[in-house]
C-alpha cells in the first residue's frame, strides 16, 4: 500500500468503527478495513478526489482576507462568537459620536505589557512582568461609534488611542490640575467626536465587545470583497469624500 500510495491514492473503507465524537473514530474488535475495493462508491470517491486535486481551492491572500472582513455595525452585532476567535479582525468604517469618561479616560499600567496596575503587588511591580521602572498612564477610551446601520460601543486603548488623539495620555495627565479632570474629556480627546475612521476591530474575549486593533489608512484600505460590497456602501454613507475633521495622526496611520 505504501508503494502504491506513492503514485496514486489508495482508498480505504473502514467498517464497524466506533464513533467517539465528530472528530474521532476508533477501531473495535469487529472492525474491518478494505483497500481499493472496486465498488461504485470507491470509484466515485476516487474520481472526485482527482477533480479536487486537479483544481485545488486557491488560498486567499492577506489582501483578500482583509477585503472580506468588512462589516457594518449591524453585522458586527449579529456575529456569532462561535464563528471567530480572539485573533479574528474585522474592518468597519465608523464615526465617533461619544466617549464615556464616567470611569475616566486613562489607567495606570505597566510600561511594558500595559497591564493595569490595579491589583498589582506593588506600585513598581507588574503582576505579569515583575519589577518595572515606573508605571505609565495609558488611554482607555470607551467610545460610542455609529454608521448607517446603528451604534455600538468600541474600546480604544493605549497606542491606538494615542495615534488618534495625537498626544500620549501621560502628556494629558501632566496637565491635570483639578481632580474632576480625571472624569472629564480633555479637549484633545473631545476633538475626536464627529470624526470618521476605518478601524480594524477584534473581540479579545469573544463575547461580542469589540476593541480597536488598528486604525487603517484610508488610502490603502482594501475595497470590500464582492460579497460584502453592500456593507461598505451602507457603512460609508457619504463617506470618505467628506473632509471631516482631519486629525493629528490621520495622515501617518499604520501602513
Ligand atoms: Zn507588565
Amino acid at each position: 500500500m505504501a508503494e502504491k500510495g506513492k503514485d496514486a491514492s489508495v482508498v480505504a473503507v473502514f467498517a464497524g468503527m466506533s464513533v467517539d465524537s465528530s472528530s474521532s473514530v476508533c477501531s473495535t474488535t469487529s472492525s474491518e478495513y478494505y483497500l481499493d475495493l472496486e465498488i461504485p462508491e470507491v470509484q466515485e470517491f476516487r474520481a472526485n478526489l482527482r477533480i479536487q486535486q486537479a483544481n485545488p481551492v486557491p488560498k486567499k491572500t492577506p489582501a483578500q482576507k482583509l477585503a472580506e472582513s468588512w462589516r457594518t455595525i449591524e453585522q458586527l452585532k449579529k456575529l456569532d462568537p462561535e464563528e471567530y476567535d480572539e485573533d479574528t479582525t474585522f474592518l468597519c468604517r465608523v464615526s465617533l459620536i461619544d466617549i464615556d469618561c464616567s470611569n475616566g479616560w486613562c489607567y495606570l499600567g505597566c510600561d511594558t505589557c500595559q497591564k493595569s496596575m490595579y491589583g498589582a503587588p506593588r506600585k513598581y511591580k507588574c503582576a505579569r512582568c515583575g519589577p518595572i521602572k515606573r508605571p505609565v498612564q495609558w488611554y482607555k477610551l470607551k467610545a460610542k461609534v455609529e454608521d448607517a446601520t446603528g451604534t455600538m460601543d468600541l474600546m480604544i486603548f493605549c497606542e491606538v488611542a494615542e495615534e488618534l488623539v495625537g498626544v500620549s495620555a501621560e502628556e494629558l495627565v501632566d496637565n491635570i490640575e483639578e481632580d474632576d479632570e480625571w472624569y472629564a474629556l480633555p479637549d484633545e480627546i473631545e476633538d475626536l467626536l464627529g470624526s470618521t475612521h476605518t478601524f480594524q476591530v477584534f473581540d479579545k474575549y469573544v463575547n461580542g465587545s469589540f476593541a480597536v486593533r488598528s486604525i487603517m489608512d484610508d488610502a490603502s484600505v482594501p475595497a470590500p470583497a464582492a460579497a460584502a460590497s453592500q456593507c461598505k456602501e451602507k457603512a460609508d454613507p457619504e463617506g470618505s469624500q467628506k473632509p471631516s475633521k482631519r486629525l493629528r495622526g490621520d495622515d501617518d496611520s499604520i501602513n
